[in-house]
């Protein structure tokens, strides 16, 4: 149990549009934000535009990119961004100090920046990622300020990519192999003090990803009005046998979950008398495209909020075509309809639904003809959630996750 948990728990979409980007849809990028640190899902064409733009989102702060599938729309922006968190790194995204970075001169600058101290860059995706990206960064003769290591989710039916000697691009760090556990149709992806990240293959037309973040729980509030006196009455014996002269500097240790005793085993202050109950941690699910997502949901159970494509709808000007018809040319294609997605997060038992990946013909702005026809999406998807609590993503949208009670 962490001792504080993430404070800051937030999601902005940096891009929310499908195949065809639009002018007011950038292609598929989502930054999940863990206090200052920054996960990024997708990171498709124009991404590091999108994050240059943003407020709230510093690219130096980029820890890890999951990538939900390899279609394009999904991949394209992460070479030019990694080429330019070259010289991002430790946290400006200011366009200036971060001159070309991929410009022909920017690259030949790049090779002489001496690597930073700075943790490797983690890449997590489907088999195919690691030849991706070391081939784009090889061929585009693309050196790294930082280093980089890519993990592959593995299905059973793929095989094991094996690194030749000299292969790897110069900034590549060996990666791990993570195969698909087949009992519970998911892989344990990452955890760490903080988080735990597990993944489960969706239906798409190629390969597709749905990665469900869950937050590790918090410890419970420390009622100070109760334990601020029981410190000061024992402020004295404190003093002499722990040594310590501010018995208010315990209060930390105690939160954390660490009884305050005196040498002799006395015990001055046990935390189950003045820490209330761990509070549970956050949910967070990023699904990849897909028209069937049967084998994450129960991993998705009770998330606080679930992301899903919404590619095509039935509108009420759509007089040529019906609901089941949408539905089926939608799953042809394999992607959902606000329907499929309110289903899902119901059968969750979500709290929240975040729908993006829209079709070119959803515009994001804000003419009220565009926020119309995304009302009606989003009524499709309340429908069938039976939850108000849905939003329709637009470009940099930020969607708070606000932390459980
Ligand atoms: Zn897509
Ligand atoms: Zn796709």
């Amino acid at each position: 149990m962490s001792e504080g948990g993430v404070v800051q728990l937030e999601l902005t979409f940096l891009g929310t549009g499908s195949a065809l980007p639009s002018a007011t849809r950038n292609h598929t990028c989502i930054a999940l934000r863990l206090d200052a640190a920054v996960w990024l899902f997708d990171v498709g064409e124009g991404s590091q535009h999108q994050l240059m733009k943003s407020a709230n989102i510093r690219i130096g702060k980029i820890e890890k990119i999951f990538l939900t599938h390899l279609h394009g729309d999904h991949v394209f922006g992460l070479p030019g961004l990694l080429c330019t968190m070259t010289n991002a790194v430790g946290g400006g995204n200011n366009r200036e100090e971060e001159s070309a970075a991929v410009s022909e001169e920017g690259s030949e600058s790049a090779t002489t920046t001496t690597s930073s101290k700075r943790p490797p860059l983690q890449i997590y995706g489907p088999s195919g990622t690691r030849k991706y990206v070391r081939n784009s960064l090889k061929s585009s003769y693309s050196r790294l300020g930082l280093d980089y290591l890519v993990h592959e989710l593995l299905l059973n039916s793929d095989e094991a990519t094996k690194t030749e000697e000299g292969e790897a691009h110069p900034n590549e760090l060996q990666g791990t192999d993570l195969i698909i556990d087949t009992t519970t149709n998911s892989w344990s992806v990452f955890e760490d003090e903080r988080c735990s990240v597990i993944a489960s293959p969706l239906t798409h037309t190629v390969p597709s990803i749905g990665f469900v973040v869950t937050e590790r729980p918090a410890a419970g509030k420390l009622n100070i009005d109760l334990a601020k006196p029981i410190l000061e009455r024992h402020k004295d014996v404190i003093a002499s046998q722990l040594k310590i002269k501010n018995p208010m500097s315990l209060l930390a240790k105690v939160k954390a979950g660490n009884t305050v005793s005196l040498p002799d085993g006395t015990v001055i202050l046990s935390p189950s008398d003045v820490v209330g109950p761990p509070r549970p941690g956050r949910k967070v699910v990023v699904l990849g495209d897909t028209s069937d997502n049967e084998l994450i949901v129960p991993f998705c159970s009770d998330a606080d909020v679930i992301v899903h494509e919404a590619t095509n709808a039935k509108l009420s000007s759509d007089l040529r075509t019906t609901e089941e018809e949408v539905e089926k040319t939608t799953k042809d294609h394999g992607h959902s309809t606000p329907q499929m997605a309110g289903s899902f997060a119901k059968r969750c038992g979500a709290k929240s639904l975040v729908l993006t990946h829209f079709s070119q013909r959803y515009k994001g702005d804000k003419d009220e003809a565009s926020l119309s026809v995304m009302r009606e999406i989003r009524d499709l998807a309340v429908r069938e959630f039976g939850c108000d609590n849905v939003t329709t993503a637009y470009d940099f949208y930020v969607h708070d996750v606000p932390r459980r009670k």
